[in-house]
C-alpha cells in the first residue's frame, strides 16, 4: 500500500462508517475532529486497520458493561505530532494486565472471540511503520487509545 499524504479524519470517517452496523444504536459516537490539522504522510490502509482494532476494541469493552456507553474520537496536534485518541466508557483495562495487552495473542475474551492479535497489529503499523506511539490511559469508565504520528515523512 502507498505511503502518501492523507487527512487523518477521512480515514476515521470511512472506518466508522464501515463499522456502524457493529458499533450499532446504544453507543453514541462523539467526533472531536481538530479540521484545521494537516494532512501527514501514512498508509491510510493500514491506519484504517488500527482505527478498526480500536474501535472494534472500545465497542466490545462498552458491550461487556451492558451495552450503552460513548465512544468519542478526538484529534488534536500534540507538538509536532498528530494525536488520535479513542475514548470508551466502558469497564477499562485492569492495571495488572496493563503491561501486556499489546502482546500476541493476549486476550481476556472467550476463546473464538478475540485473538488477542488486534493491538499487536496495532502497534507494529503505528510504531515500526509509521513512526509514531501508541499508549492507553484508563480508569473504569473512561480509557483513552491514544496514536501519536509524525507529521512529517520518515524515509523508509
Ligand atoms: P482481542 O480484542 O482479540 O482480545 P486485542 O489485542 O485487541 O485482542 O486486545 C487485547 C486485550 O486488551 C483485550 O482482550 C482486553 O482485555 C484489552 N483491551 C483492549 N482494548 C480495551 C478497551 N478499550 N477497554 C478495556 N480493555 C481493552
Ligand atoms: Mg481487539
Amino acid at each position: 500500500a502507498p505511503y502518501r499524504m492523507a487527512d487523518v479524519h477521512e480515514l476515521l470517517d470511512s472506518t466508522l462508517v464501515m463499522l456502524s452496523g457493529k458499533i450499532g444504536q446504544r453507543i453514541k459516537v462523539v467526533k472531536e475532529y481538530d479540521r484545521t490539522l494537516p494532512e501527514i504522510p501514512a498508509y491510510p490502509a493500514e491506519l484504517n486497520q488500527v482505527w478498526t482494532n480500536l474501535i472494534d476494541n472500545a465497542v466490545s469493552a462498552i458491550n461487556s458493561a451492558g451495552g450503552d456507553g460513548t465512544l468519542t474520537v478526538r484529534t488534536e496536534l500534540d507538538h509536532d505530532r498528530l494525536l488520535v485518541e479513542f475514548r470508551d466508557t466502558g469497564p477499562g483495562v485492569p492495571e495488572e494486565i496493563r503491561g501486556r495487552i499489546f502482546d500476541p495473542f493476549f486476550t481476556t475474551k472467550p476463546v473464538g472471540e478475540g485473538t488477542g492479535l488486534g493491538l499487536d497489529i496495532s502497534w507494529r503499523i503505528v510504531v515500526n511503520k509509521h513512526h509514531g506511539h501508541l499508549q492507553v490511559e484508563s480508569v473504569p469508565g473512561d480509557t483513552r487509545f491514544q496514536v501519536l504520528l509524525p507529521l512529517t515523512a520518515t524515509d523508509d
